[in-house]
């Protein structure tokens, strides 16, 4: 029996009956009911009422090369018919996750070459996890294992992941977490710069916040700093230029290893396969997942680099470690299909020399002097809005949050898919959108900030 024999009350109640949601307040979800999404094609989702809705965070920041993509359907079924399943495990192998991995290394920074596959972020940073932990005590320093990271940080909703994010909600809820992981400052200026402290200056006072804590545990304690190159779920928080080059620096300094977690900014995002090139990061590992196969099958890739893969192939013996679904070989099929078409129709480079700096000039151009906004910013195809009540003062509306609700309501209602973190509207669209698809986010987009505005009126 299908859906369509259902009625979208009963599947709604039904869903309230037996289904957990992540991230979701249940007794609200059964008050209120779900938004059904039942299709979507190119940019667009539809939900069960015939909304048609663009779908302004590609997914959950996944989707890059859109909907309805018959290319990828078709590597499933033909990997599926041919071999669904076997494992990677105990000197077995497969066809597709080799070319994937070699795809993979190709595409990534240099020094960059091995491919452990998982089949999401958060089982990916667990490998980069214990990758970089055990690293150290094969070079004889099992002592040298904290992880500093931010605060705001998220790195993913397993005990590791929620350990190396920063989200102080996650961490109540966690019950223990894993230790010897601290969080320093995050690169906010909206919200953290001093007065007359410049964006230069800013970024650096940032990094020097992971100095400090090197030097606080002492650097033959320090593993490694974890970070996404632009923080995403923590609200599209772009950090000043002077930011990377000098944590890098500081890492160096240390011996500290670099680990990036591109689960977001990979494969395009920022204008170039990984936003490691956008900042001129050398990193040690990449954590990627999301766009390799733009959601249409979960898998996950942590890129090791030549240090790390050299002393694990020399002095590891075998690794402990590793997933029933490691090397999936029909999610590593849609991934060479996927990555495919992103080079075809050369997405990354129009996000870079085109809709990247389109979308950029339209959120400046339409959506900066808007009375509701106090910030816009961007990086390729990512971007974030800050809700204000005040432009001048950058005070906000209270509750923290309603405000930013309220134009999500709006800009979903209106036909815009864009998601609320805070007091901040984030957006990170497919990166198939074109200059059109831009301009009707653009539209949209001040049509939710104007219904909001005259429900901001009106409550306050
Ligand atoms: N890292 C980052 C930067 C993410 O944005 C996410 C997911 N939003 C994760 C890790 C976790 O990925 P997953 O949900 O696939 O476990």
């Amino acid at each position: 029996m299908t859906y369509q024999n259902y009625s979208l009350k009963q599947l709604q109640q039904i869903d309230a009956a037996h289904h957990l949601h992540p991230f979701t307040d249940h007794k609200e979800l059964r008050s209120a009911g779900s938004r059904m999404i039942v299709r979507a094609d190119g940019p667009f989702i539809y939900d069960s009422e015939g909304n048609e809705i663009l779908d302004g965070m590609a997914g959950l920041w996944c989707v890059n090369v859109g909907y309805g993509r018959e290319e990828l359907a078709e590597a499933a079924y033909r990997q599926m018919k041919e071999l669904p399943y076997y494992n990677a495990f105990f000197r077995c192998s497969t066809p597709t996750p080799i070319l994937l991995a070699k795809k993979i290394a190709e595409l990534a920074p240099k020094g960059v070459n091995q491919v452990f596959f998982g089949s999401s972020g958060s089982e990916s940073n667990d490998t980069a996890l214990r990758i970089v932990r055990h690293y150290w005590a094969l070079e004889g320093k099992p002592e040298k294992n904290r992880i500093i990271s931010r605060k705001s940080a998220y790195h993913g909703s397993t005990i590791a992941g929620t350990s190396l994010g920063g989200m102080d909600l996650m961490h109540g809820q966690l019950g223990g977490a894993v230790p010897n992981i601290v969080h320093v400052m995050m690169p906010y200026s909206f919200e953290l710069s001093l007065p007359g402290e410049s964006d230069h200056e800013f970024g650096l006072r940032a990094a020097k916040a992971v100095e400090d804590a090197i030097l606080e545990a002492g650097a033959d304690k320090v593993a490694a700093f974890i970070g996404e190159p632009v923080m995403g779920a923590g609200g599209v928080k772009i950090p000043p230029a002077s930011y990377w080059p000098e944590v890098q620096r500081i890492c160096r300094k240390y011996d500290v290893l670099l680990m990036l977690d591109e689960v977001i900014t990979g494969y395009g995002r920022t204008g170039n396969w990984f936003a490691a090139e956008t900042y001129g990061i050398e990193p040690d590992t990449i954590t990627t997942a999301k766009a390799l196969t733009s959601g249409y099958l979960p898998l996950s890739a942590l890129l090791v680099g030549d240090r790390i893969a050299h002393t694990l192939e020399e002095k590891g013996g075998e690794f402990h470690h590793g997933y029933t679904y490691s090397g999936h070989p029909v999610a590593c099929a849609v991934g060479l299909a996927n990555l495919e078409i992103i080079e075809k129709e050369g997405l990354v480079e129009r996000v870079r020399d085109d809709t990247g700096p389109y979308f950029a000039k339209m959120l400046k151009e339409r959506v900066a002097g808007h009375p509701l906004v106090g910030e816009v910013r961007s990086v390729g195809l990512m971007g974030a809005i800050e809700i204000v009540k005040d432009r001048a003062t950058r005070e906000r509306y209270l509750p923290a949050g309603s405000a930013a609700v309220m134009v999500r309501d709006h800009a979903v209602n209106s036909g815009l898919m864009m998601r609320a973190t805070g007091d901040t509207m984030i957006l990170s669209p497919p990166i198939m959108w074109t200059r059109d698809t831009v301009d009707l986010a653009g539209e949209r987009i001040v049509k939710a900030l104007d219904m909001a505005l005259a429900d901001l009126r009106k409550r306050d």
